[in-house]
């Protein structure tokens, strides 16, 4: 088994087309067989290596790593299109040769008012044939002259052709409804349709599986098989991803490439697991109508190899299916709980870059203080991007936050509040660092003794002194956090953190202004 993925690089790698890319590659994973990344980038105007890089980069990151094609090599190569011109040539003097094809002589605007005159009569306009008969000498004395025709491929008359879609079984058309299709443009530039008939053909390619908008391509892709004498793969059309409203998914129903999942904060693995599900299930999936997204069930949470096992493109359902990104969210919730320390370490770096609060290389010790943080930070959020939010307890709390909210005002300023903030200041001038949770703890009695509170009345305003927060994390947990980080030297690689000791102090001085 032979299959490929075949990107036009002229703009970011849409998750719909990501999601092209996975059951390719799920089908090869599954069969022993082999994933061939192609470039189209016959679109020379539009085309770019900027963009061809960035799709390359995307694969890569969902893991999706292909067996032959750009930068890898293969020997079916070369795999991006504008280096196989000299391929196309020799195939197009074949075709010319044979009379499977003809030159093409006519002017834009004689084709322009073929066109109009058609539709004017109500037939669907089509090529009306001009060219078609055109005797030999004629030919040949035009391109003497200099012109630069097309070429064409000669359709057959009458004729009912078909191919079995492996996803949307058979489907037949008639040649009557198409018109000759151009299969090299004047400027020697190949149609998409011709090249790619090309190409699969001599990469071996036995499973062409691409999205639906390519179906009506399909019949010509038929024809040009047939033109050459070759048989052609399996075809399979899948069904396209819409958005909410069931509209295809764009730009105006909010992230739609990979890129801008990446930077959301998804991890590679939810994003791929969520996509097979779109249209395919580790269960079997109800056939007909939209395919909204059923409730998550942990029997979808299936990682690559084993849905590449499982998968079956007999199983993938021709109705079209909805992104729906809450899924996602809970997917991604699901793989960031069971990501190792070290990896979620690697994984929130460039956010908590971003956010300001890894600010050079890390030492070890910050490392480690990473490691053991966000384990327990990452269970209250959807995305990697939201941790940094989730620190703000350690990193950003300032007394005069806590004095410029009303409501922590006035609980601190209660009296037996008041006391505890105070004897917390007082008691912790004499200790060390709460670098632990004993430690912490046995402050935390010193202050039940000293006030005499106990339970909430003591722990929450020990909470809004330490934090700067009504709620939170655990403060066994949250305390030593704050102060281990407060004892890092400043080359770290983190952004400083206040220790409790300061922040007991700070909210102490404005306790005692206040009162003043
Ligand atoms: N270059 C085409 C696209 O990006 C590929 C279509 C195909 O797989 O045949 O849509």
């Amino acid at each position: 088994m032979r299959v490929r993925f075949a990107p036009s690089p002229t703009g970011h790698l849409h998750v719909g087309n990501a999601r092209t890319a996975l059951f390719n590659w799920l089908l090869a994973r599954g069969h022993g067989g082999t994933f061939i990344l192609r470039i189209e980038d016959t679109d020379l105007e539009r085309s770019t290596r900027e963009s061809e890089q960035r799709i390359l980069d995307d694969l890569r990151w969902m893991g999706l790593q292909w067996d032959e094609g750009v930068e890898c090599g293969g020997d079916t190569g070369p795999y991006r299109q504008t280096e196989r011109f000299d391929i196309y040539r020799a195939h197009t003097e074949r075709l010319l040769a044979s009379g499977a094809a003809y030159h093409c002589f006519c002017s834009e605007e004689a084709l322009e008012a073929d066109r109009r005159a058609q539709l004017a009569a109500g037939v669907p306009p089509r090529y009306s044939g001009t060219c078609r008969t055109l005797p030999a000498d004629e030919v040949a004395r035009r391109l003497g002259a200099g012109q630069t025709p097309v070429v064409r491929l000669r359709v057959p008359a009458h004729r009912e052709v078909h191919f079995d879609d492996e996803v949307r079984g058979r489907v037949t058309f008639h040649t009557d409804v198409i018109g000759d299709p151009v299969l090299v443009r004047s400027d020697g530039v190949p149609a998409y349709n011709y090249a790619v008939v090309i190409d699969d053909h001599l990469m071996h390619v036995t499973h062409v599986i691409r999205g639906e908008d390519h179906i009506s391509n399909t019949p010509r892709q038929v024809l040009i098989y047939e033109a050459f004498g070759w048989t052609p793969p399996a075809f399979a059309h899948l069904s396209l991803v819409l958005g909410p409203d069931h509209a295809p998914l764009s730009k105006r129903h909010g992230a739609t490439s990979v890129a801008e999942f990446r930077q959301k904060g998804y991890l590679p693995e939810a994003l791929v697991n969520y996509l097979a599900l779109i249209g395919w299930s580790p269960r079997r999936l109800p056939d007909g109508g939209i395919s909204e997204q059923t409730e998550p069930s942990s029997d979808e949470l299936v990682p690559a190899a084993e849905m590449a096992r499982r998968f079956r493109l007999s199983d993938v359902s021709h109705s079209a299916g909805v992104f729906d990104e809450q899924k996602l969210a809970w997917v991604n919730r699901h793989y960031l709980k069971g990501c190792e320390p070290e990896r979620l370490v690697r994984e929130a770096l460039p956010f908590l870059r971003q956010a300001g609060l890894v600010t050079g290389l890390l030492s070890d010790a910050a490392d480690a203080w990473l490691r053991e943080v966000l384990p327990p930070t990452v269970a209250s959020v959807d995305r990697l991007s939201q941790i940094p939010d989730r620190l703000t307890t350690i990193f950003h709390m300032t007394a005069d936050a806590v004095f410029n909210t009303p409501a922590l005002t006035d609980e601190l300023t209660a009296p037996a509040a008041r006391s505890v903030a105070l004897a917390l200041a007082r008691l912790l001038d004499t200790t060390g660092p709460l670098e632990t949770r004993e430690q912490f703890r046995a402050l935390a009695t010193q202050v039940r003794d000293a006030t005499g509170q106990k339970g909430k009345a003591l722990f929450h305003p020990i909470r809004v002194v330490l934090t700067g927060a009504a709620e939170g994390p655990e403060l066994d947990l949250l305390v030593p956090a704050i102060d281990r980080a407060a004892v890092l030297p400043a080359d770290a690689g983190l952004s400083p953190v206040v220790s409790c000791r300061s922040r007991a102090f700070a909210i102490a001085e404005r306790l005692t202004r206040h009162s003043a």
